[in-house]
């Protein structure tokens, strides 16, 4: 970091972590312990404030007269905490994304970390030296606490943690400082770090099976030469990688891994949901443990502490791998030689919050600034990274075929209509997923049910009148609770009894209509009484251990049936399930959103990998009222191509993603008719300031017209190239003053269109 100390080193540019998105130019004086270098974090003052900021760059160009500049009041880290590589992809994120600075560097740089707090220390014992049986012999006559002791560090290749072993192998303190004090023992202190997912001495969640490294598949060893080949010739390349489901994406990555770890490169490995880091962490660990590799878990669910010490070995370079949700992509891994980013279509990845990223584009550029390779892996690859494909800006490589030949799952798919008919009323399971349920469970084989429930929920319906209960406050139905008979409304949280009888017209006929995990789950019971059923949806999936352990559960067959929403489509990979069925398959088609059909046949395929991954075959039953959709029939023979023909055609004659960007801009506040006039004055005011290829559609109501009582309207801007429409609206926008109750919010490649 020398070669940043310049003459003028006292110098320096400093982006403040505050409203202002320009750099103050600051002089690094006499508090500073060091010369200031590029990515310190400061405190500075502003005005009559003390703010935090990040140095962008040693000495400075901009003319400001010398007086006024001001003292950097302190180095909050010792080291810097942001690389120049970090800082380069914020600010790109900020001309992209059309983010305020603060929000962007308050999302790369973890809370702990800006406090300045430390990791904490801990004590570790390891035997010195080769340990001779002569002397283990003769301690053990004389003092066999001792010899305990010294005997199983004498077998440890890495040193051990003090108090954990004391306590653990019943020894006194001074049996151990005894072995110190002969020079037996060796005890050395280093921060503490507070892995997450560290099993040592707890529950293990999703244990893996085996380290044995698999001989691979021919398609699989034709796409790790393609990437290994990409990678000697160096720089930046980006592959897609669209393999079955089971087609054993993850070895693929495991063996790049390994070239890159053998090597002193650092590994950055990106998974859509927190729940999925566990088990592929688990995987890494066994595999790349011999070599002495460290990996770090990092996501949104980790402690204050824990984060700050995933960041700390991350960045001393201690922990060469990073494995995380979408904020992982900031971790400040060193040099970096291959970006991961596994199930890389999830709608997950996107930020639905200031700023509003998408953890695959970030990580894509990421890949870019480091010149290194980037695989992005999926059974259903997204259509904007197809498209990417196709252009031949990504390489493609393909697993069409399941690990040992496995069969691909059999799709049925019924038509719930003439179910109904047949029964003359609503049945949570067609007569064919009910028969295939109970034999699985007489098999002691598993099943998955799968409960479709994006953009919808159960609610309440008056069959008389046609009443349907909706939220006061937002233009969402009411999701109707059985076990405490209440009506609750899962966007603002409002809840009131639920009412037994039409509060139109009085019927007492007033009953709930939709599929709700928690009366599947009672359906289930009557069919199979006997069966160990769990429910895992979004009231489960607060609770971070809770998740791990329903998983573990599953794993190691204390579960017979797992009912679930989305979070049980993805990645999980359990050998024993046979079976699995799919209810309401066609509700994500009917939400407004260019997306909705790539969505349900993502989520089809996804759902209908989870069976038949082991040596049995699996099925797959689909219930659904449009049977005939292309979604659902392209999913049910798994055409990916034929899909992908219709969907591109599509989205080519409309002018949607991916042939033309799209900057989606949100104008939200209590009262409606201020909130279009803001709107509108806004396009009057924009349009002849954009060029004319930008193509702008509203204001009008967003799906979503209400939330919290909030009315929404919204505006997209459609054109041929990305971000620089939104960098135009951001600086424009400075310009366009507002009351303060209404607000805005600026969504650059939009996933969420509600
Ligand atoms: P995907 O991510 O493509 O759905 P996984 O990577 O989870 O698939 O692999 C599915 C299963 O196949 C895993 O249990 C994995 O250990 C196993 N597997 C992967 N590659 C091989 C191979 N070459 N030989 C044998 N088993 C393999
Ligand atoms: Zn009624
Ligand atoms: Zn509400």
């Amino acid at each position: 970091m020398v070669s940043n100390e310049t003459a003028y080193g006292e110098l320096v540019e400093v982006i403040l972590m505050t409203g202002l998105d320009s750099r103050l130019v600051y002089r690094a004086g006499g508090a500073m312990p060091r010369m200031p270098m590029v990515g310190d974090l400061l405190r500075v003052p502003l005005l009559n404030r003390t703010e935090l900021g990040v140095v962008a760059k040693i000495g400075t160009s901009q003319d400001v007269e010398p007086s006024k500049i001001k003292e950097v009041l302190e180095l909050v880290r010792e080291q810097p905490v942001l690389t120049p590589e970090l800082l380069a992809l914020a600010e790109w994120m900020f001309s992209y994304y059309a983010a305020p600075m603060e929000a962007i560097l308050e999302t790369m740089i973890p809370v702990a970390v800006r406090r300045g707090a430390k990791s904490k220390m801990r004590k570790y014992l390891r035997a010195v030296g080769p340990i001779e049986q002569s002397v283990l012999d003769e301690l053990k006559k004389r003092a066999p606490k001792q010899a305990k002791l010294l005997e199983f560090l004498r077998d440890q290749i890495a040193p051990s943690p003090k108090i954990a072993l004391l306590k653990r192998l019943g020894v006194q303190s001074t049996s151990c400082s005894a072995l110190v004090e002969k020079g037996l023992v060796e005890e050395t202190s280093s921060r503490q770090d507070r892995i997450a997912y560290d099993d040592e001495f707890n529950e293990v969640g999703t244990a893996v099976e085996s380290v044995d490294v698999v001989e691979l598949t021919d398609e699989q060893s034709v796409a790790v030469e393609s990437m290994l080949a990409s990678r000697d010739e160096g720089g930046f390349k980006v592959h897609l990688l669209h393999g079955v489901t089971g087609s054993g994406k993850t070895e693929v990555y495991l063996r790049l891994m390994e070239a890159v770890l053998e090597g002193d490169g650092g590994v950055l490995f990106l998974v859509p949901e927190v729940s999925l880091a566990p088990q592929t962490v688990d995987r890494i660990r066994a595999r790349f443990d011999r070599l002495g590799v460290d990996t770090a878990v990092w996501h949104s669910h980790l402690s204050d502490g824990e984060r700050l010490d995933a960041w700390q070995m991350v960045a001393d370079g201690r922990a060469r791998v990073v494995v995380g949700a979408r904020s992982a992509v900031y971790a400040p891994v060193k040099n970096l030689q291959l970006v991961i980013v596994d199930e890389e279509h999830e709608p997950a990845f996107k930020q639905e919050e200031t700023p509003r990223y998408h953890g695959r584009d970030v990580a894509v550029y990421r890949a870019m600034l480091s010149k290194c390779l980037c695989v992005l892996g999926s059974a259903t690859p997204s259509v904007e990274s197809v498209n990417n494909a196709n252009q031949g800006k990504y390489r493609l490589d393909r697993l069409t075929r399941r690990v040992d030949d496995r069969e691909l799952p059999l799709v049925h798919v019924v038509d719930m209509r003439r179910e109904i008919l047949k029964e003359n009323r609503m049945v949570a399971f067609s007569a064919e997923l009910r028969e295939k349920l109970l034999t699985r469970f007489e098999l002691k084989e598993q099943s998955i049910l799968f409960i479709n429930r994006r953009g919808y929920s159960k609610s309440l319906l008056c069959p008389d009148c046609g009443y349907i209960a909706y939220c006061d406050h937002c233009s969402v139905t009411l999701t109707y609770h059985r076990t405490d008979e209440r009506l609750k409304c899962h966007l603002c949280g409002i809840e009131k009894a639920a009412p037994t009888n039409c509060p139109k017209c009085n019927s007492v006929k007033i009953r709930w209509r939709g599929l709700g995990t928690q009366r599947v789950e009672e359906s289930l019971l009557k069919l199979l009484p006997r069966a160990r059923i769990v429910r895992m949806d979004a009231d489960v999936m607060g609770r971070k251990n809770l998740y791990r352990k329903i998983l573990g559960d599953f794993r190691r067959g204390r579960i017979d049936v797992l009912v679930g929403t989305q979070m049980i489509a993805k990645g999980l990979d359990f050998p024993n399930v046979t079976l699995v069925g799919v209810l309401e398959a066609d509700l994500s088609l009917h939400i407004q959103d260019f997306r909705a059909g790539e969505r349900t046949f993502q989520l089809l395929v996804q759902v209908a990998g989870r069976a038949g991954r082991g040596d049995r075959a699996g099925e797959v039953v689909v219930q659904t009222f449009d049977p005939s959709s292309a979604p659902i029939q392209y999913a049910r023979r798994s055409e990916f191509e034929g899909f992908l023909e219709d969907e591109l055609y599509q989205r080519s004659e409309l002018g949607y993603p991916p042939f033309r960007s799209l900057v989606r801009q949100v104008f939200q506040g209590p009262n409606p008719d201020k909130v279009t006039f803001y709107a509108e004055q806004w396009v009057k005011k924009v349009r002849p300031e954009l060029d004319d290829s930008v193509d702008i559609r509203g204001p009008v109501p967003a799906p979503l017209e209400k939330i919290k009582d909030q009315y929404r309207f919204h505006i997209w801007f459609f054109h041929p190239r990305g971000h620089s429409v939104a960098a135009r609206l951001f600086q424009l926008r400075k310009e366009f003053p507002m009351e303060k109750d209404v607000r805005d919010f600026i969504d650059v490649d939009p996933v969420n269109l509600s």
